[in-house]
């Protein structure tokens, strides 16, 4: 067997406690498009666009490579590289038709350790396959539906070949060069027994294969399961956590340019928009020093959003937990607002 079944988060993890607060954010998710062809019913696009339009004020656009390029060229002005610039949010990546130029570009302006596209896969094939390829894409993860038709239209409402699927699949994974092909599935996707042809099917076409839990990341979405909100998607059992860890260390970046402190539907605040400020503003910027201040001062209930949001519970890991610091981080955040971040940090009891 080629593949290892292993989650598909990067493995090797700082602990963040002791990191924060980062000059430069560790990953930042560009959202090429909020248009998705799926309709996958664990997802808030299975709930129809004026449903998202009213809980989210959701409304799906392609991402102008306008907006992009001053992304690309924000991300320069940071100290160091990001971690992970994932092209991945709320939609489907590879509907936008310049999304290889968009990995090309990001490759090329070196801004990132890796590039990352999720993708349900559904448009993958030859020439697709070829120009990420080409734009040296590091990694694709690809979100399974199903393993059969019939469960593709069980499961997101749309009729999709699931064999051409594998041979767009297993394409991309013969001519891929460096990159990798990770390929994951929600729990709920598969069939009594079919854990077992999940990995027999991808044991030797893939980098990494995992069967991830089905989480509720969307309110207004019923999911009709027994939902613990102790475990996360990746079936490790924690205690909830008090902090979000997210606006920590990652930025998220709708197609319309508006930066959140995380890669979630909900905006739970608008640090601004690309066109108007640069992105090194933002993160440095009061309104994210305030909002992590609130989460480090447990006041995260008093955001609507946060309130409701399943993700600190959901992707965070043993590493990012910052409840047990989150006194003494405290206090170093309040210095920060009053004084600027030239504060010397080491002088702060
Ligand atoms: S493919 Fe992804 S974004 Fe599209 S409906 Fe399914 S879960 Fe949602
Ligand atoms: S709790 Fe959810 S909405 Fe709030 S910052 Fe964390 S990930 Fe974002």
């Amino acid at each position: 067997m080629k593949s290892n079944i292993m989650p598909l988060y990067g493995l090797e993890r700082t602990k963040l406690a002791e990191a924060v607060p980062l000059e430069t954010p560790f990953s930042i998710f560009v959202f090429p498009t909020t248009f998705c062809n799926f309709r996958c019913n664990y997802c808030g696009h299975s709930m129809g666009l004026s449903k998202m339009k009213n809980l989210y004020d959701f409304e799906p656009q392609h991402m102008e490579m306008s907006v992009y390029l001053k992304v690309i060229e924000q991300l320069k002005a940071f100290p160091s590289k990001l971690k992970l610039l994932s092209l991945t949010g709320h939609g489907e990546p590879l509907l936008n038709p310049k999304i290889a130029d968009m990995v090309k570009i990001a490759k090329e302006s070196n801004v990132a350790e890796r590039i990352e596209i999720i993708s349900n896969g559904s448009l993958l094939n030859k020439e697709v396959a070829d120009a990420l390829i080409d734009a040296k894409l590091d990694t694709l993860k690809i979100s399974l539906q199903g393993m059969s038709d019939k469960s593709y239209l069980k499961t997101c409402g749309t009729e999709i070949s699931f064999e051409k699927l594998i041979y767009n699949l297993n394409y991309y994974y013969s001519h891929k060069q460096q990159g990798k092909l990770f390929v994951k599935i929600m729990d709920i996707a598969l069939d009594e027994g079919e854990e077992v042809l999940f990995y027999n099917t991808f044991e030797n076409s893939s980098d990494r294969m995992f069967i991830e839990k089905v989480r509720p990341v969307y309110s207004g979405v019923n999911y009709d399961l027994e939902l613990t909100t102790t475990m996360d998607r990746y079936g490790n059992i924690h205690k909830n956590r008090n902090v979000c860890p997210l606006p920590f260390f990652m930025l998220g970046i709708f197609p319309n340019g508006d930066v959140e402190p995380c890669d979630t539907i909900y905006k739970p605040v608008i640090l601004g928009n690309v066109k108007e400020h640069s992105l090194i503003e933002m993160w440095n910027g009061d309104i994210l020093k305030e909002f992590q201040l609130s989460h480090l001062l447990l006041k995260r209930s008093e955001n609507s959003k946060c309130a409701t949001c399943c993700a600190p519970n959901d992707v965070s890991h043993d590493e990012d937990d910052l409840d047990f610091d989150a006194f003494n981080l405290s206090k170093i955040w309040e210095h920060q607002l009053l004084n600027g971040r030239t504060v010397d940090e080491s002088k702060v009891d």
